[in-house]
């Protein structure tokens, strides 16, 4: 088996976004030249999600994210988990949220078994919380302690980093993890927004505020492995909290582990984050479902994996996060 073979074959985790639409504007993230989020028609149904996870099931996959867009604007997210967990084969059901509307659904989304929690949290001052989301902090804050009290596993917090704009938040975001005993990620901006945002003076990278943390604190690598993604864990002696970063450019053995591939909202499997290639499955799910042909698009496009994002060439952004499932 080539090195190739071997890199395909630990691919196992699916990120499925189920909307690109989103309720917050931030600014690494909502596109600038906006022209109007996918029609209902060209997302895809739960039965078409459904579909595709049997058959990424079948070719090995395991686990799986529902992601956006905020995935909790769409109707019936607990039902979708659900269906998820309830596939034979399926390992695990996970969800990334900026939290707002999370409060309200954090007891059906417990109940559908999802198994572990990433919330997207900026800054805990409400004024600059504001400036980078367009968004107001309280329902967050509500959202993280609903889910607290209903003891979630695997609670993590993620803030993309963002010189000048939360640079002053690190110590509060860390003492707030700290307290709740939850894991806090540091996310380094990727080139997956506007050239307008990603700008030297906008950039922070992760490598950065390792170096300025381990000043003050001795971080211990945590070996167990919290998650499925690129982070790298340390736990913080002082602070007493476990830190991860996720350096897309300032590390260079991001590519090297990666498991994962993304099915976009409107249908489309994308191998790479960083690589522009996507396969669109819908020919394969609409009219009807071709169970056969769709397995055939996906383990070829699962072969066309590109052993290393290209964000560090000339990327220029087709799509942002949003569109692509973050
Ligand atoms: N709305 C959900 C949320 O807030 O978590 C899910 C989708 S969001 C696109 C997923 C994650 O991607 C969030 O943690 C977000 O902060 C991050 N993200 C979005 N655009 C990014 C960028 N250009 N660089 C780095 N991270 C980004």
């Amino acid at each position: 088996m080539s090195c190739q073979d071997s890199f395909r074959r630990s691919v196992h985790y699916l990120r499925i976004s189920v909307t690109d639409r989103c309720n917050e504007r931030c600014l690494y993230c909502f596109p600038r030249d906006f022209a109007g989020w996918s029609e209902k028609e060209d997302l895809l149904s739960y039965e078409e999600i459904l579909a595709t996870v049997a058959v990424s099931v079948e070719l090995g996959f395991t686990d799986f994210r529902i992601t956006g867009g905020e995935p909790l604007v769409r109707p019936g997210v607990p039902d979708l988990v659900r269906g998820i967990v309830r596939t034979p084969g399926v390992r695990s059901v996970r969800l990334s949220t900026n939290a707002t509307r999370l409060a309200g659904l954090a007891a059906p989304l417990r109940e559908a078994g999802l198994a572990g929690i990433n919330i997207s949290l900026d800054a805990l001052d409400p004024k600059r919380y504001y400036e980078i989301t367009g968004g107001h902090l309280g329902p967050v804050l509500e959202g993280i302690e609903a889910v607290r009290a209903l003891g979630f596993p695997r609670i993590k917090l993620n803030t993309v980093l963002l010189r000048h704009r939360n640079e002053d938040q690190i110590g509060a975001l860390l003492d707030f993890a700290a307290q709740r005993d939850l894991i806090l990620r540091f996310i380094e901006l990727m080139p997956v927004t506007s050239r307008e945002v990603l700008r030297p003076e906008n950039f922070l990278s992760a490598a950065e505020v390792r170096r300025n943390l381990e000043r003050e604190d001795r971080l211990e690598p945590v070996e167990q492995p919290l998650g499925f993604g690129p982070a790298r864990y340390f736990r913080m002696e002082k602070r007493r909290v476990t830190v991860g970063f996720i350096g897309a450019l300032s590390d260079l053995h991001f590519c090297e582990q990666c498991n994962k591939m993304r099915l976009t909202a409107d249908g489309r499997l994308r191998p790479c984050l960083g690589n522009q290639m996507e396969v669109d499955l819908r020919p394969y799910l609409r009219p009807t479902i071709d169970r056969e042909s769709l397995r055939e698009a996906f383990l070829d496009t699962l072969r066309k994996k590109p052993l290393e994002h290209s964000f560090r060439d000339y990327y220029e952004p087709e799509r942002t996060m949003t569109a692509l499932g973050g």
